[in-house]
């Protein structure tokens, strides 16, 4: 299997590259991000609850995301491997991942980091709050805080990955093509 964790902060373009990837190594795209915008368009409970922190730049707890990734890993038993966009993002959760992968008999291939910097981040992710109107891309004090997060919560995950020798960072400024390409060749020399 191939188990790609694609990561980086918000906006460094996980989300378009994610959707390039699973075309061409035919991969399940797992991004709790839009798993979670989901809960919350259907109005369950779950999402009534994730929204409000959302709303604010917070992370959802462990509990609920992890939940969320093992019973979606369980929901497509004969994948030929996943992308996780957007998780894990705390050190429990890449524990966790690490043993729901390896209950099934499998593990993470490789962490792909993109390299973004903050005011370009910014850019991005107003302009995509115009586009989208996701109310945590149109607030410049919640954008803060969402990367304030990413820096205290999620960063240090690279070192957690480069422990195991799966880490690879590539930089994430140029066109989606050039990106991609620099991805594609991390991947097809695993
Ligand atoms: P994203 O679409 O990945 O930028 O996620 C949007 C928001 O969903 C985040 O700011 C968090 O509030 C929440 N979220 C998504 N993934 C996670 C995760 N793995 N852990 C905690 N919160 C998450």
């Amino acid at each position: 299997m191939l188990n790609l964790v694609l990561f980086g902060p918000p906006g460094a373009g996980k989300g378009t590259q994610s959707n390039l990837l699973i075309d061409k190594y035919n991969l399940v795209h797992l991004s709790t991000g839009d798993i979670l915008r989901g809960e919350i368009k259907a109005g369950t409970t779950l999402g009534l609850e994730a929204k409000a922190i959302m709303d604010r730049g917070d992370l959802v707890s462990d509990e609920i995301v992890i939940g969320m990734i093992s019973s979606k890993l369980d929901n497509n038993p004969n994948s030929n491997g996943f992308i996780f966009d957007g998780f894990p993002r705390t050190a429990a959760q890449a524990n966790a991942l690490d043993n729901l992968l390896s209950d099934k008999g499998t593990s993470i291939s490789a962490m792909l980091s993109l390299k973004v910097e903050d005011a370009e981040l910014i850019k991005r992710l107003l302009a995509r709050g115009q586009d989208s109107g996701r109310a945590d891309d149109k607030n410049e004090s919640i954008i803060a805080n969402r990367i304030n997060e990413y820096n205290n919560k999620t960063a240090p995950l690279k070192d957690f990955y480069a422990a195991q020798k799966k880490l690879s960072e590539i930089e994430g400024l140029g066109s989606v093509e050039d990106i991609a390409k620099k991805l594609n060749s991390v991947i097809d020399n695993l």
